[in-house]
């Protein structure tokens, strides 16, 4: 039986980022997936990042990850989102061409030493806690054969029990394609996991041959396209523009006559699915007094005809869908290559999980991904990460590592996730982020690159331009703290503050939207030999010095309460004043720490104040 230290299993989204970090950890690691050609697919939408979900791009590019590094590689419409608004709520978004995206992860992963790809189904997996070791049964090429590990994560995405759904027509499959998973979904019962169920659904793939792009207007990507890695300079794939249509009253009749044919509302799905990304059926349901609905019409890629309208995803019946479809602007004419259908999957309640993703109840079992609850390939890609270097870590015997609502959006999702659990597929937003001034996709490199440094997971290209960037930030910040002037000074140069008397600093200058570095080159010259990254990350620093300051105290204030740790086998019947109801809510939740607890709705400061003094009682 061949023995590694960490295995994945499922090359999604998260599994490759999983694996990836595992092996750069220095951990002997395996990726188990059904089909190599479909390592890191996008099972829906060709698109990576928006708002919220940038961000984790770029955290996860902050710990060496693979997924801005893959964009970057096959993005075919890049285009900062909230470009007019202030840098923390810009999302770097870019369209995919899907199969550029592939070839690159696999590159990515076939380049990462230490790392072993299998293509082989897991069937099955065991725990042997004498021996400290897992096993798996897996089937490779029709022969069935055995592997152990020490660590072992399960990213399996929506594969578990998958039931699609289109129109009255069910059938058992992971996404469109790919089998199911029912013997791994079996096994995993062993481990006690809670597991729930959710749905979520994709429209159709319409030829874009057919479609009349002369009568659509046009979205352009942005010029220059801003790279999502902090390693790539430039993107040299071609650009190109998507479209833009609406569903029409004909539309909406359709869809209204035909309610009762679509499995959710027939009844045939109960399960949850995405709030933030309803099909065209919810809208129109939802948002009766509507009479419009706008999709974009986003080319898969360069050298395809297939085209993803976003905004109607259903699981209508085909012969409905093609109706439809036809009704809407610029599609009267357009052929179908696959139509949309709805999923039903199980998930595991991600409140069984630690900070690390491990299982509380199993040590070495991790889970990342949609199998935790959430949607989306940024949301699964950043918990691979950390579920990896978790993984790498407890073969190591070294403590687990964990990030709090303050350091990342990644630490927002999970605190989320282990604490509160979820009902319905969990997606990031900014404004799940209570420190978003700080969490900024722009410094994500600066706030985490050189703790995944010290955990030993960047590899030598990234640490070398990462010290070198940090080096050339920190003179930069010395130079614009050093250069002062008086208001008199700074008016005989053009530039108008109060004539006060007051000196200040070219940083403290910075604060004042009006004001870019280029401005004060006119009082400190020596300012114009910055280079442009540099500049860029300093007017930043100066805009948003002021809010910072006073976040600063808000975040000393929740890292106090972060800091009150709660055992994690805590007896909560032993604390009398709590009411049964508030009781129940911590004994699902079982927070680690005060700061946890409080944010578990309707836990009241009461509660909060018994807790505290019953755990100091303990000593
Ligand atoms: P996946 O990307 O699903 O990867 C799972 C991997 O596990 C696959 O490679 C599979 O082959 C492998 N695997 C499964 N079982 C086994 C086994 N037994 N042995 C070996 N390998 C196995 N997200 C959005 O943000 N917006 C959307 O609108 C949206 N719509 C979606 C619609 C559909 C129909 C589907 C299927 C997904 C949709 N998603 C959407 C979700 C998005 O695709 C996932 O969130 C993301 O891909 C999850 O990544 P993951 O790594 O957890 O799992």
């Amino acid at each position: 039986m061949k023995h590694f230290d960490v295995v994945v299993v499922g090359g999604g989204h998260a599994g490759c980022e999983a694996a990836a970090a595992a092996a750069r950890m220095g951990a002997h690691t395996a990726l188990v997936s059904q089909r190599r050609d479909t390592l890191g697919e996008m099972s829906c939408n060709p698109a990576i990042g928006g708002l919220g979900k940038g961000q984790l791009v770029r955290e996860v590019d902050a710990f060496d990850g693979l997924m801005a590094r893959a964009i970057d590689r096959s993005g075919i419409q890049f285009r900062m989102l909230n470009r007019s608004k202030g840098a923390a709520v810009q999302g770097p978004r870019a369209q995919a061409d899907r199969d550029l995206y592939k070839q690159a992860m696999l590159s990515l992963l076939e380049d990462q030493a230490n790392l072993t790809l299998c293509e082989a189904t897991v069937m099955a997996v065991g725990d042997d806690p004498k021996r400290g070791i897992k096993t798996l049964s897996v089937v490779e090429n029709g022969q069935w054969s055995e592997l152990s590990c020490t660590a072992l994560i399960i990213t399996t995405g929506t594969f578990l029990n998958g039931l699609i759904h289109c129109g009255e027509k069910t059938w058992a499959a992971g996404r469109v394609g790919d089998a199911p998973s029912y013997g791994l979904a079996q096994s995993l019962r062993q481990f006690n996991l809670p597991f729930l169920r959710l749905k979520t659904g994709t429209p159709a793939r319409l030829d874009g041959r057919t479609i009349a792009w002369d009568r659509l207007a046009m979205q352009e990507a942005d010029n220059p396209p801003v790279p999502f890695s902090f390693l790539t300079d430039r993107i040299t794939v071609p650009q190109i523009a998507c479209g833009i249509t609406h569903t029409t009253a004909q539309t909406h009749a359709i869809i209204r006559a035909n309610l009762h044919r679509s499995a959710v509302y027939s009844g045939q799905i109960s399960s949850t699915g995405p709030r933030y990304c309803p099909s065209i059926e919810d809208k129109i349901v939802r948002f009766a007094d509507k009479d419009q609905h706008q999709i974009f019409l986003e080319p898969e890629g360069l050298n395809t005809p297939s085209v993803y309208p976003n905004g109607i995803s259903t699981s209508l019946p085909e012969a409905v869908q093609f109706a439809l479809l036809r009704s809407i602007s610029g599609l009267e004419q357009v052929e179908v290559f696959r139509f949309g259908y709805a999923i039903e999957y199980d998930f595991v309640d991600p409140r069984c999980l630690n900070r690390s993703l491990m299982v509380r109840a199993t040590p070495g079992l991790f889970l990342a991904g949609q199998i935790t609850g959430t949607t989306g390939y940024e949301e699964a890609a950043a918990q691979g990460v950390l579920a990896g270097i978790n993984a790498a870590l407890y073969t190591d015997h070294r403590p687990a590592f964990s990030l709090d609502r303050a350091d990342a959006y990644l630490g927002v999702m999970v605190d989320d996730l282990v604490n509160l659990g979820t009902r319905e597929p969990y997606r990031m937003f900014t404004s799940r982020a209570e420190y978003r001034l700080l969490l900024r996709a722009d410094n994500a490199d600066l706030r985490l690159t050189p703790k995944a440094m010290a955990l030993g997971c960047v590899g030598t290209e990234r640490t070398q331009a990462f010290t070198a960037k940090a080096e050339r930030l920190e003179q930069g910040r010395e130079l614009i703290n050093q250069l002062k002037a008086s208001p008199s000074t700074l008016a005989r140069h053009g530039l108008l503050v109060n004539q006060d008397g007051v000196v200040r600093t070219a940083f403290e200058l910075l604060s004042r939207p009006d004001l870019s570095l280029a401005d004060l080159c006119a009082v400190w010259p020596e300012l114009a030999k910055l280079d442009a990254a540099t500049v860029e990350q300093l007017e930043i620093d100066g805009r948003y010095q002021g809010y910072l300051a006073r976040q600063d105290a808000d975040i000393a204030r929740y890292r106090r309460d972060e800091n009150l740790a709660l055992p994690e086998d805590l007896d909560y019947t032993a604390i009398g004043s709590l009411s049964s109801e508030v009781r129940q809510k911590l004994m699902q939740s079982r927070p680690l720490t005060l700061a946890m607890a409080a944010r578990i709705p309707g836990i009241t400061p009461a509660a909060l104040t018994a807790l505290l003094a019953h755990v100091r009682r303990l000593g």
